[in-house]
């Protein structure tokens, strides 16, 4: 174990490993419901060479590799589940270029979302990305990697489809770059070569260490709005959706369900999320949006609610933090959700059965469904609070998210960013081939079985 360390000490120097157990307690958690394990190493690189040469080390040692950006998945992805090292990249934190032309940027993956916004802000003041509504602190490598989705993903999809390209740190050591970049000095796209970039979204890190990649950049407008289109029956909701989604004017459409503020309770709230280049382009799109549920508007079963400006500031904030806030209604702090991807049309049943399983098991909830493109399909998150400092309350939390899985998995969602019980139960229902087909890539990319194990695994 010391000689591991003294190898590592060689690679990135003293101030950036630790075998200390206060590193080792803080890295074996994430702020969910998951219990902890503890890594024998914590790492920090700066460079691809760096962490080339401690992939090397883990393979020659057949030591568990744990790649880590902000820790902020909640479903303890990150977690060193045998030990091992966990490799936090929030050292290779550059933004590299931006290419204004061709609306792209490329970072190193420990780059956070904070960074990257405040960067475009003062540089590209015309150019953003699309922000998750995790805190700043995440990064756009670890967001990106597991499929993430945020406040431009009803305009351009899951924040994985405006992946360009990326350079990874194979298992082996060998470094290899997907996309255009493999072939061109420019990051532009994944298409038209064999699109590689597959074997490293939705793997939590079991097949490879990604140490930079490019993301598209989208206008950002100089006026903006949002509207509410409350309703108080959730079966109109997937066709109220899809006409706000068609209409294309929407950059953001998130629906919001919860018992916290009083006068929210009982609705289902649509927030639509929009911008443009003129005050005239920004009242045509709000004429557009409403035209489009004009039939719901004129049988009075929905309407748009009025929003003082203070309020409509807040609902434009990127990333939002009502989902911060909502951790501590159950003082203490913690929360954690089930992302379930989903068609639109299962609306109506999830969130009652969400709404269920939330009241049977009295835990604190807040749910919500983002729109993902033209309403192709949406994550519905299930958000339940609970104290940490209280066993039973993070139990009851715990019990409350496996059903949820359960219930999502019945239904034909897909659980996103699975905890490790809910890969197993994703695992069972996946055609047997598919997961064979998993099995026989990650043996090629990964033969000494270094990388995030226990993930993925049945
Ligand atoms: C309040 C709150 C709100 C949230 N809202 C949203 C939201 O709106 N949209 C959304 O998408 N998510 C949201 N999340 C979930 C999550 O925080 C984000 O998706 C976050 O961006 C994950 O990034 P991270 O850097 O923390 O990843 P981590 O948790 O560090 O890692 C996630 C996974 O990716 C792997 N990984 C990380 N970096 C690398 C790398 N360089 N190479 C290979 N594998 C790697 C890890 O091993 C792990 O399996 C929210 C979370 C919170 C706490």
């Amino acid at each position: 174990m010391e000689e591991i360390y003294r190898e590592l000490v060689k690679i990135v120097g003293e101030r950036f490993v630790s075998n200390q157990p206060e590193e080792r307690f803080l890295y074996s958690r994430d702020p969910g419901t998951m219990e902890p394990h503890a890594p024998d190493w914590v790492v920090m690189p700066n460079t691809t060479e760096e962490v080339q040469k401690i992939v090397r080390l883990a393979n020659r040692q057949k030591i568990p590799l744990v790649p880590m950006g902000g820790g902020l998945v909640l479903s303890g992805l990150s977690r060193p589940l045998q030990g091992g090292m966990v490799l936090d990249m929030k050292r290779m934190n550059r933004i590299l270029e931006v290419n204004e032309a061709s609306s792209y940027v490329v970072v190193e993956a420990g780059a956070s979302q904070g960074m990257l916004q405040a960067y475009l802000k003062k540089h590209h003041p015309r150019l953003k990305h699309s922000i998750p509504d995790a805190p700043p602190i995440a990064t756009i490598g670890g967001n990106v990697l597991i499929h993430g989705s945020g406040h431009l993903s009803a305009a351009g999809g899951f924040h994985s489809e405006m992946l360009n390209g990326l350079e990874v740190v194979l298992p082996t050591g060998e470094v290899a770059r997907i996309g255009s970049c493999s072939a061109s000095p420019y990051w532009f796209s994944r298409s038209p070569l064999p699109d590689l970039a597959g074997l490293f979204l939705g793997w939590h890190g079991t097949t490879g260490v990604v140490t930079k990649l490019a993301i598209k950049l989208f206008p950002a407008r100089p006026w903006n709005d949002v509207g509410i289109f409350v309703i108080e029956d959730p079966e109109l909701a997937p066709d109220i959706i899809r006409r706000l989604a068609r209409v294309q004017v929407a950059e953001d459409i998130l629906a919001w369900m919860s018992p916290k503020p009083d006068w929210a309770k009982g609705f289902q709230m649509i927030n639509i999320a929009y911008g443009a280049e003129t005050k005239a382009e920004l009242t045509l799109k709000r004429d557009l949006i409403r035209e489009s549920v004009r039939p719901y508007l004129e049988r009075k079963v929905g309407g748009f609610m009025p929003l003082p400006p203070d309020m409509k500031v807040r609902f434009l904030e990127a990333p939002q933090s009502t989902l911060a806030v909502f951790a501590d209604v159950n003082k203490g702090g913690g929360f954690e959700y089930v992302g379930a991807i989903m068609p639109v049309e299962l609306f109506a049943p999830a969130f009652r059965k969400g709404l269920e399983i939330a009241e049977s098991r009295k835990v604190p909830y807040s749910l919500g469904a983002r729109i993902v493109g033209l309403a192709h399909c949406m994550m519905f998150f299930y958000a339940y609070a609970f104290n940490r400092a209280d066993q039973a309350d993070v139990r009851r939390a715990q019990t409350a998210l496996e059903d949820t899985n359960a219930m999502v998995l019945e239904m034909g969602g897909i659980p996103w960013k699975a905890e490790t019980p809910a890969q197993k139960q994703i695992i069972k229902k996946m055609d047997p081939n598919t997961f064979a087909l998993m099995n026989r890539l990650r043996a090629v990319l990964d033969p000494q079985g270094i990388m995030n194990p226990g993930n993925w695994e049945a």
